[in-house]
């Protein structure tokens, strides 16, 4: 469904990613793992076309979407739920989810696609009316996975859904990404907390200073002497 080739990302004279090349085959979920500063959220943001490549492509559903503009990209079934959520916060949890579904042109299906997505976070029906900058984290990660939903996508980029979330918090945001998969969605998935990304994925990728350095099952790289050293305190 995706396949990076080779891309390189550039702030200035920093050289942040260089030469990276990955794919996400239709009905996985793909983890990229690394510290901070690896270059996980400079990938997401390339393949969303929020930053440019200086050579390589990105192909998405055949369709070379290198330089393609990122509202584009949205119609064509790819979503990004950004690190830090970034709701719309003197909106309504309601507002929010509409606006989410603003690119669609199936209107009459958009009210029943929100009461899927009540169905799936039962504390945002609850929570409806609310402004959305009032909300918990763990709620405002809701409200970001609830939004991308309504846009109907086929491959969901997820960057950092666990930052600052309680354990417990953690543990439903990921089950209901794998749900989310399970029902058809594709997934790309950046974290820091490389051992609840590697206990749901089917694959992993481990970034280091905008390289990979390690790619495979994501059981067997869980199970990796290196990355129980590095990343899962082993
Ligand atoms: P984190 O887990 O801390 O979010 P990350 O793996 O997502 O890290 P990136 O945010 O992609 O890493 O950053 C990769 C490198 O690019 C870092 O060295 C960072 O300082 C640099 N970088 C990121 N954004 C910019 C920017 N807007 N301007 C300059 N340098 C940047």
């Amino acid at each position: 469904m995706l396949k990076i080739n080779d891309i390189h990302v550039y702030y200035d004279m920093i050289h942040a990613i260089k030469g990276i090349s990955l794919e996400v085959n239709e009905g996985e979920i793909v983890s990229l793992i690394g510290a901070n500063g690896a270059g996980k959220t400079t990938i997401l943001r390339t393949i969303s076309g929020l930053n440019r490549s200086k050579q390589g492509s990105i192909i998405f559903k055949d369709k070379d979407i290198t330089q393609m503009p990122a509202q584009s990209l949205v119609e064509m079934g790819l979503c990004q739920i950004p690190e830090g959520r970034r709701v719309f916060a003197n909106m309504t949890v309601l507002e929010n989810l509409e606006l989410g579904a603003f690119l669609r042109k199936d209107k009459s299906e958009i009210s029943k696609d929100i009461a899927k997505v009540y169905e799936k976070f039962p504390r945002l029906f609850e929570r409806k009316k609310q402004m959305a900058g009032t909300l918990s984290g763990g709620e405002q990660q809701m409200l970001a996975m609830g939004r991308a939903l309504m846009s109907k996508p086929k491959l969901l980029l997820l960057d950092e859904p666990s930052m600052g979330l309680a354990p417990i918090l953690v543990q439903e945001i990921f089950s209901i990404i794998k749900e989310l998969n399970n029902e058809g969605t594709t997934i790309l998935l950046v974290e820091q907390n490389a051992h609840m990304a590697l206990s749901i994925a089917h694959r992993g990728y481990v970034l280091e200073t905008g390289k990979i350095v390690l790619s495979g099952d994501a059981k067997e790289l869980a199970e990796s002497d290196e990355i129980r050293e590095a990343y899962l305190g082993a």
